[in-house]
């Protein structure tokens, strides 16, 4: 029996998700323009910006990162930035549209101290700016994950990546298990999830179906989908890694966007790598997110990002408009099912 509430469901078969992933590619892309259209302002699209508070020597052995600690990747640890560092650059984001701004640390996870206290500052002076501020520091405690609540956060990233199947294969230094615990702690203060994946890691077609059917069976969906395309950085195992072609990315957006109707579903790294026409393929089929900076970079500069400036010429050449924050506002509580029991 199918279980639907509002318009979302989260019991869906591996199977279910091929069949809709396989369909004739204009037909996908039709059905989820469709759904897209029927949940979201059709001309909005949400335009974040990722800071790097605090870069490299991470002590995981994520096989992707330019900032673990494990590889020669030519990345210079930096300490953690200066809240007023931090702000000045939320200020600048905000002068150009942006609305959400995401804050990454390259930590196994967050620990109590000066450090965590500094990001709990960062995250209530860029509230009170009135822009939403996601953060991703790795692993949380219930405890840590209420004070990020406290402080005023908007949302916590925390990728699945891939599939339970491949993940030892790309990192070795955690599990699937604890990457789903840090996401129910967060669930569980009312802070939204920002939780997706990368593809080009090297996964089979089936990892792919799996991620995307895992992702669509929390329970409610994420609010945020980030779908990465890998950036291959020198000195990590996946330099190699062969480019993943251009309509299975579309198929696997426009796919999210069927399965996660209501979530904002955001084509994160990688972007730079797909020409313009690419792009607007990707908005038709649902994206309503993108990462923009004044820099070029996402995270460090192995991670390209497009400028504040090409993503404003992109959008109005599209007739799209940048969203403007949700923090704070009423009638934008997240509409998804309540917390299964
Ligand atoms: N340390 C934290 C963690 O892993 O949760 C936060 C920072 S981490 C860099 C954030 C996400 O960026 C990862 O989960 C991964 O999905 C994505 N990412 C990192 N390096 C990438 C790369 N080279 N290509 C594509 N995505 C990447
Ligand atoms: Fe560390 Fe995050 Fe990079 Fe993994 S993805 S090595 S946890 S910074």
């Amino acid at each position: 029996m199918v279980t639907e509430v509002g318009g979302c469901r989260w019991d869906w078969q591996v199977e279910q998700v091929q069949a809709i992933y396989e369909q004739p590619l204009l037909e996908l892309v039709y059905q989820a323009a469709t759904v897209h259209r029927q949940y979201h302002p059709q001309r909005e699209i949400q335009v974040c910006r990722l800071v790097s508070i605090k870069t490299g020597g991470c002590p995981e052995d994520c096989g992707y990162c330019a900032q673990s600690a494990h590889y020669d990747t030519g990345i210079a640890p930096q300490p953690l930035m200066s809240v007023d560092e931090v702000v000045a650059i939320a200020q600048r984001a905000q002068a150009q549209g942006v609305s959400r701004v995401c804050l990454g640390a390259a930590w196994r996870e967050a620990r109590p101290g000066k450090a965590f206290e500094q990001v709990l500052t960062m995250i209530r002076q860029i509230t009170a700016l009135g822009l939403e501020v996601c953060c991703t520091l790795g692993m949380l405690t219930e405890t840590q994950a209420q004070r990020l609540r406290e402080a005023g956060l908007y949302a916590y990233n925390h990728n699945l990546d891939t599939s339970r199947r491949y993940y030892p294969q790309v990192i070795t230094t955690r599990t699937y298990d604890d990457r789903l615990a840090t996401l129910a702690r967060v669930r569980h203060t009312g802070i939204t999830l920002c939780c997706g994946g990368i593809l080009g890691l090297g996964e089979t077609h089936a990892d792919r179906m799996e991620l995307l059917t895992t992702l669509a069976n929390l329970r409610p969906h994420p609010e945020s989908v980030p779908i990465n395309i890998l950036s291959r950085v020198p000195g990590t195992p996946l330099e190699n890694q062969e480019p993943v072609p251009f309509w299975e990315v579309l198929r696997v957006l426009a796919t999210a966007r069927i399965l996660m109707p209501k979530s904002d579903l955001r084509l994160a790294a990688g972007r730079t790598h797909l020409s313009a026409p690419q792009q607007a393929w990707c908005f038709l089929a649902g994206v309503n997110s993108i990462f923009s900076s004044d820099d070029g970079q996402m995270l460090t500069r192995t991670t390209p990002c497009p400028s504040y400036q090409q993503d404003q010429d992109l959008l109005t050449a599209l007739g799209l408009t940048p969203r403007p924050p949700r923090q704070g506002q009423q009638g934008h509580e997240w509409p998804g099912a309540p917390l299964a029991p």
